[in-house]
């Protein structure tokens, strides 16, 4: 059995915390999930639509996907431009990429099916090791337990074992150790049900967790040694133009290299006031520049953005040297774009009474 025989947990206690997960899951757990069920292809969407994103933002817009692509062969006359349009809001948009890759690669390699072995999806892109066993065990292709962080600071406290690097082959040692293998996909739903709902971040309630008797840390102390690291919050200025043509017309580009909105389309942006000036230099707009500013903040779960917008009012766009293919009618736009980019829209809207 060995890692101290699972941290004081012989079979007989396992066998009882598993009753006590699975029996505050028939009651608790979160059953109503639009996901439920063994698709492999739903499971696979909502899984990398979970990453990074909490169940109730990923409903409304697991819902808008699934009633566009429902199954694998609608999703392969996707193009990329498509599926950024309906993740646009959602965030973290590597993860639209990596499902258009996926997409690409179905069609290529796995003869147009969702391929069923665990290290088979392991190789698709954006999928790591709590995915893979995520879509394996929730579509009944095994028994494959997972590590998300909900899972981890449950196990932390309940095994008193520090959230870090050396102790993560323990702690998924010990995931495994628990799944109940008669009912595993309903276990590991359990597990993250449990995570978020009652053994949470902040103020976990211990009282009404279903394995208090048998937890290491009951009652938990917000200060306790277990306490997983606090998200640093970076602030971040960036410097936006927002051009517009004598047609109330948009100049927007299609962001092209890295960064957390790639492939979806924005006024050009910079990262600082005098990188904009010389971009503008370079494409002759300069004179244009009203020095109207309006700035206004944009959150990310790690990083502040203190965005602010410039305007520039091109009366003729003869003499610019801007692509001619890059304007667009707010109407028109039928491509994704990022939130900060939805807000720049509507404060112009509301300051510039734009129709
Ligand atoms: S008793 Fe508290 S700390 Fe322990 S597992 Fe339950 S909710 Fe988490």
């Amino acid at each position: 059995m060995s890692l101290e025989i699972k941290l004081n947990c012989p079979s007989k206690k396992r066998a009882l915390i598993r009753k006590k997960i699975l029996d505050w899951y028939d009651a608790n757990g979160r059953h109503d999930l639009p996901w439920k069920g063994k698709d492999i292809y739903k499971i696979w969407i909502s899984e990398i639509m979970l990453q990074q994103t909490q169940v109730q933002s990923a409903v409304p817009y697991y819902k808008k996907f699934i009633d566009q692509y429902p199954d694998l062969e609608s999703l392969f006359q996707a193009s990329l431009n498509d599926i950024m349009k309906i993740w646009s809001g959602l965030g973290f948009y590597r993860r639209a990429e990596n499902i258009y890759k996926t997409s690409i690669r179905i069609q290529n390699e796995f003869n147009r099916e969702f391929p069923k072995s665990y290290d088979e999806i392991l190789t698709l892109p954006g999928i790591g090791r709590t995915t893979a066993s995520a879509i394996m065990t929730f579509s009944g292709n095994g028994h494959y337990s997972i590590l998300d962080g909900n899972v981890k600071r449950f196990l932390s406290r309940f095994f008193s074992l520090e959230i870090n690097n050396s102790n993560l082959n323990s702690l998924w040692e010990l995931s495994q150790y628990l799944l109940s293998v008669n009912r595993p996909s309903d276990f590991i739903q359990a597990y993250m049900d449990i995570g978020s709902l009652v053994c949470k971040k902040s103020n976990p309630l211990c009282n009404k967790c279903p394995v208090k008797k048998q937890c290491s840390s009951y009652p938990y102390k917000s200060g306790s040694a277990y306490k997983s690291k606090k998200t640093k919050i970076t602030e971040k200025n960036i410097w936006s133009l927002v051009i517009i043509n004598n047609k109330g017309e948009f100049y927007l580009e299609k962001i092209s290299y890295d960064n957390l909105w790639r492939g979806l389309y924005s006024s050009p942006v910079f990262h600082n006031e005098s990188d904009l000036m010389r971009w503008s230099k370079s494409h002759k707009i300069e004179e244009f520049i009203e020095y109207d500013i309006f700035t206004f903040s944009h959150k990310l779960s790690h990083i502040t953005f203190t965005f602010n917008a410039i305007l520039c009012n091109i009366k003729y766009h003869k003499k610019v040297s801007l692509s001619e293919d890059n304007w667009y009618n707010l109407s028109d736009i039928d491509f994704g774009i990022p939130k900060y980019q939805d807000k720049i829209f509507n404060q112009y809207k509301s300051i510039y009474d734009y129709n």
